[in-house]
């Protein structure tokens, strides 16, 4: 596995492996990996001859008062899971290399991101379609995966990709829990055993909604009232927003007559943590 630091030097390793007929599978990840994370790089080793995965903590999807510099990371942790999958690259920039002095150009998506955490978190998400569109500029891959987890920064990405032409196929990927239902998350490191019993609120939350909605609910109203029920008996729970949203416009619905998701994002201490579930099936006209 090599670890490539210099945009210039990953750029002419892609350029290559291009020249050489090679797919190359690309998987943009934070770090502090996970079964998430790892399950996105299998899909990826399955479907490409090449497999690269970055490992940048952005700093510009970080709010002011949000948590860049305690965001958790491991590199040599990373690496060891990584060698297994295996990687062929890992690309491992430090912020003055990909941000360098005198940066001001930024890629920004509009309606997709002014709802849900958009509406939270200021910038985040022109932070995060311009850190993708400089990886897919300098990684070029053919294929990118990323998580149902993070539902609107997909849509989003999916959006510019559209938009800009980017000539890279986004695949979409299922969220991975852990046992007890918990989405995986990097920041779930945050959590102390009693925040981490609480964090169980939210997805038992949603599969309550989501239990409604096969029963045949299709009002957005009846299932938020269910999930906010479950919700109600952890009061350290904060919920900052729990939605059900076309699941392609992500504006806001009250009949479930389309495709839709339904995404909450709670405080659990001083931890943020978000989950969703799609309802696809579509219900009453
Ligand atoms: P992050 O390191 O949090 O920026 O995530 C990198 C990629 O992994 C994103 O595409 C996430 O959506 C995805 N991801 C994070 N957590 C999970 C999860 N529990 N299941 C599936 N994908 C995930």
């Amino acid at each position: 596995m090599e670890v490539i630091k210099a945009v210039k030097e990953m750029q002419r390793w892609s350029e290559a492996a291009r020249l050489r007929g090679e797919r190359i599978a690309f998987v943009p990840t934070m770090g502090y990996l996970h079964e998430g994370h790892l399950s996105l790089m299998r899909e990826g080793r399955r479907r490409a001859d090449r497999l690269v995965v970055s490992i940048f903590v952005n700093p510009t999807q970080f709010g002011p008062r949000e948590d860049f510099n305690t965001y958790p990371r491991d590199f040599e942790r990373d690496c060891v899971l990584m060698e297994r999958v295996p990687v062929d690259v890992v690309f491992a920039p430090e912020p003055a290399e990909m941000y360098p002095q005198g940066f001001q150009t930024w890629v920004e998506t509009t309606e997709l991101t002014r709802g849900l955490c958009g509406a939270f978190r200021p910038g985040h998400f022109r932070g995060v379609t311009t850190v993708v569109a400089k990886l897919f500029n300098i990684v070029k891959p053919h294929l990118a995966f990323f998580g149902e987890k993070d539902y609107q920064q997909l849509r989003t990405v999916e959006r510019m990709v559209s938009d800009l032409n980017f000539d890279v196929e986004i695949v979409a990927m299922p969220t991975v829990r852990e046992p007890d239902g918990l989405a995986m998350s990097s920041r779930n490191a945050y959590l102390s055993s009693a925040e981490r019993q609480a964090a169980l609120a939210l997805s038992r939350a949603l599969n309550a909604a989501q239990r409604r909605f096969r029963e045949g609910s299709f009002l957005a109203e009846e299932l938020l009232a269910e999930a906010r029920q479950v919700l109600a008996q952890e009061p350290t729970v904060r919920v900052e927003y729990l939605e059900v949203a076309d699941a392609r416009t992500l504006e806001p619905i009250s009949k479930l007559d389309r495709p839709a998701v339904i995404a909450i994002a709670a405080w659990v201490g001083r931890t943020r943590l978000i989950d969703n579930v799609v309802l696809a099936d579509v219900g009453a006209q």
